[in-house]
């Protein structure tokens, strides 16, 4: 049995680690994929108070070693279920069960789809979801990238220093990124726009090998080796629904105390409704977890 269980080993359950543990409770971590969530994936953190610039992967092995020094435990299992019985809440992860008496979900939201044919087949043949993981794999091959967000541009920009040619695919006329990225993408003449276009499909046969697309002249085709389709997140929060509450969007119903409809379950970071998902959110969110969980547990 443990004080608190926290779901998810990004940047909101680490800091929810670090100050469970500097609080004195004991801390189970579960992860179901690899440490540090969507800051590991991410080329540069420039936006970390008082760290003008980290590799995202260097970010999260720094604060995954600080709360493993600080002795948080850390399983890696995909969590499939919560249940709520008062004092005593179970995290299911397949056959396995944990218990702690707080639970703090701090799952992040994963990589939304293109939907399209070809994506599914080819996925992990020429389709990929992240460009700081996957864009070795096409160094000298021209790909694309799909969306208009901070995550498309920061792809591209990363893509353009290993591809000759870096198609940056957008459903609309504007960016939806911030400005300094969109000004980033000024001085990189191998990044080539399509604007107002959509895929319709990722062809190849055993790679990727094409895309067809629809624009404002109509249908095209466009050679291309990779394709990184970075069109927003989404929450993934239906194994702890019920018993906790989720909004029209599936993100867990939770203010800025984040706390859940569910005494002495709390949720940190992305997995829930929020205005501002960035790295420094959600590690203000892990500590207002813990410290609720802190508050939760001091007066049972
Ligand atoms: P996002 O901001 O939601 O942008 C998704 C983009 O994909 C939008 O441009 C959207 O088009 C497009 N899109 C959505 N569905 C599509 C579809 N089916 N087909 C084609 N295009 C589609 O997602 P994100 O860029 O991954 O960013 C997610 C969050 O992380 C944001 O809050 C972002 O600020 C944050 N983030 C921050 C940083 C940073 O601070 N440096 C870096 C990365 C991410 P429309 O514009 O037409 O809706």
């Amino acid at each position: 049995m443990y004080d608190i269980i926290i779901v998810g080993a990004g940047p909101a359950g680490l800091t929810a680690a670090l100050y469970a543990r500097r609080a004195g409770h004991t801390v189970l971590i579960l992860e179901g994929g690899v440490p540090g969530g969507q800051a590991a994936t991410t080329p540069n953190v420039e936006n970390w108070p008082g760290t003008p610039a980290i590799g995202g992967a260097d970010f999260a092995m720094n604060l995954y070693q600080q709360v493993q020094d600080l002795g948080a435990e850390v399983t890696f299992a995909a969590v499939t279920g919560l249940r709520d019985e008062g004092a005593v809440k179970t995290v299911l992860a397949g056959e396995q069960a944990f218990q702690g008496r707080a639970v703090i979900l701090a799952n992040g939201v994963r990589r939304r789809k293109l939907d399209v044919p070809g994506e599914e087949r080819l996925a992990g043949s020429g389709v990929s979801y992240c460009a700081t993981c996957d864009g070795g794999f096409f160094r000298g091959r021209d790909v694309a990238v799909i969306g208009g967000g901070n995550t498309a541009l920061e792809d591209a920009v990363y893509l353009s220093a290993l591809c000759p040619t870096v198609w940056l695919i957008h459903r609309r006329d504007q960016f939806r990124a911030e400005r300094h990225l969109i000004d980033a993408l000024a001085g990189k003449d191998n990044i080539k726009f399509l604007m107002e276009h959509r895929v319709l499909e990722i062809r190849g046969e055993h790679q990727v090998e094409a895309l067809r697309l629809v624009g404002p002249e109509g249908e095209t085709t466009l050679p291309v080796a990779g394709v990184f389709a970075a069109v927003g997140l989404i929450p993934d929060n239906a194994p702890f629904s019920p018993p906790v509450e989720l909004d029209q969007g599936g993100y867990i119903r939770s203010g800025e105390d984040c706390a859940t409809n569910v005494p002495g379950v709390f949720a940190a970071g992305d997995t829930r409704t929020k205005d501002l998902r960035q790295l420094v959110t959600a590690a203000a969110d892990g500590a207002a977890a813990a410290s609720r969980a802190g508050q939760y547990l001091g007066l049972r």
